[in-house]
């Protein structure tokens, strides 16, 4: 038994952050300035993308994407049920109908078919999820919204460094959103990055500092630099130098960390592999997941315990996990609004009874990682209660 607890996802910083970090106290520029500039420049050059706008977060980045696709009321967009809920309450921020669809069992992202299924007259764009950082069947996506003419957005907040038929993730045209919240593969506290093509860009950048147009200073006055002017009455989305200090050094070490969560996920699955009553993540071939997340499936019929009994087990055994999601349609606003029903989404439901993510970050040891293994095959072969009544 563990001595310490184990948290589920904390950051993984050193000293390089640290430092970056005093630099810019130091430096007097706190709020968006140089290395906000900086950290947008490298990370477009590390994927390679046209361009890349730093944001105080990927929900942040979501709903800017909708409204550079000049969503709102009257129209819908597609989205999975088996998602965070911000990718979908960012699709009500416009005034938009969300339309929620059930995912693919193997891997939890859109199912095409339902996609498809789903398409009015008036749907406009598809909200694509890539799951645990898993990308999402986009070829399929692509042909089905071509053939529909619909924006494709792409929630990529599990997802930095995944590849797709061999391209990373953000550099297809789809204005595409990462997060770099505190549990997230990469991390400046709370930020994200929206990645796109350059005009559908610059048009997030003016929204995304109060509508401030800086090439309107040219056109309408020749009063200086003070001057400026409001073209739409924009948000207050922009990254500070504070957030950048530490996406520039976690981005030096993204290369490092992913490897490690590789070497981590292989453990896992050598050491569950042979454990019937729990379903492993896959992968599929012709991509290359993030690995933001382990979810493991606890089928709860072929084991001693029931998946939330699972889950106090691993607490008990000082294990800290999660569960990734809730499914949208069973939170109250949108049962509510919407008159979603349990039983409407059976894939999505399912996954939710029995899904458990395990503890996925750089910072854990082979020692860590044996724990978690050593623990999940403990309660595997927790002996069968004799009259097992409810499945709670
Ligand atoms: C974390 C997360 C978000 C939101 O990211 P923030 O940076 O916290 O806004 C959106 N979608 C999914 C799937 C997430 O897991």
């Amino acid at each position: 038994m563990r001595t310490t607890f184990l948290p589920f996802s904390p950051p993984f910083l050193g000293s390089e952050e640290i430092e970056e970090m005093i630099d810019t106290l130091r430096s007097g520029w706190i709020s968006r300035g140089p290395k906000t500039t900086r950290f947008e420049e490298e990370f477009a050059k590390r994927f390679g993308c046209d361009g890349a706008l730093a944001l105080n977060s990927c929900t942040a980045g979501l709903h800017l994407a909708l409204r550079v696709l000049d969503l709102g009321p009257g129209d819908e967009v597609i989205a999975p049920t088996m998602t965070f809920a911000a990718s979908v309450n960012v699709i009500e921020h416009v005034g938009a109908r969300p339309v929620l669809v059930d995912v693919e069992p193997e891997t939890l992202n859109l199912d095409p078919r339902a996609v498809e299924a789903a398409v009015t007259e008036r749907t406009r764009a598809l909200m694509v999820v890539h799951f645990g950082g898993h990308p999402a069947e986009m070829s399929f996506l692509r042909q089905l919204a071509e053939q529909h003419e619909l924006g494709i957005i792409e929630d990529a907040a599990h997802a930095i460094s995944a590849k797709y038929d061999g391209q990373t993730i953000g550099l297809s045209p789809n204005l595409t959103a990462f997060s770099f919240y505190a549990t997230k593969n990469l991390t400046t506290g709370e930020g994200g990055m929206l990645t796109g093509p350059s005009e559908s860009l610059e048009r997030a950048r003016i929204f995304s500092l109060h509508g401030i147009d800086r090439n309107a200073w040219d056109r309408y006055s020749s009063n200086g630099d003070w001057y400026y002017q409001v073209v739409e009455p924009g948000y207050k989305y922009n990254m500070s130098d504070l957030q950048a200090a530490l996406g520039l050094q976690q981005l030096r070490k993204l290369d490092r960390m992913q490897e490690r969560r590789l070497e981590i996920v292989d453990q896992y699955r050598a050491g569950l592999a042979d454990l019937t009553g729990i379903g492993l993540p896959t992968e599929r071939d012709h991509v290359e997941s993030a690995w933001h997340l382990f979810p493991i499936r606890v089928r709860s019929v072929e084991l001693p315990v029931s998946r939330n009994q699972f889950i106090e087990e691993m607490t008990r055994r000082k294990i800290g996990t999660s569960v990734h999601f809730v499914p949208v349609h069973m939170h109250a606003f949108y049962s509510r609004k919407y008159g979603y029903r349990v039983g409407q989404f059976p894939v999505s439901e399912a996954a939710f009874e029995e899904l458990v993510s395990l503890p996925l970050h750089p910072g854990l040891s082979d020692e860590d990682v044996s724990d978690v293994i050593g623990a999940v095959r403990e309660i595997c072969a927790i002996p069968k209660p004799r009259a097992r009544d409810s499945r709670q």
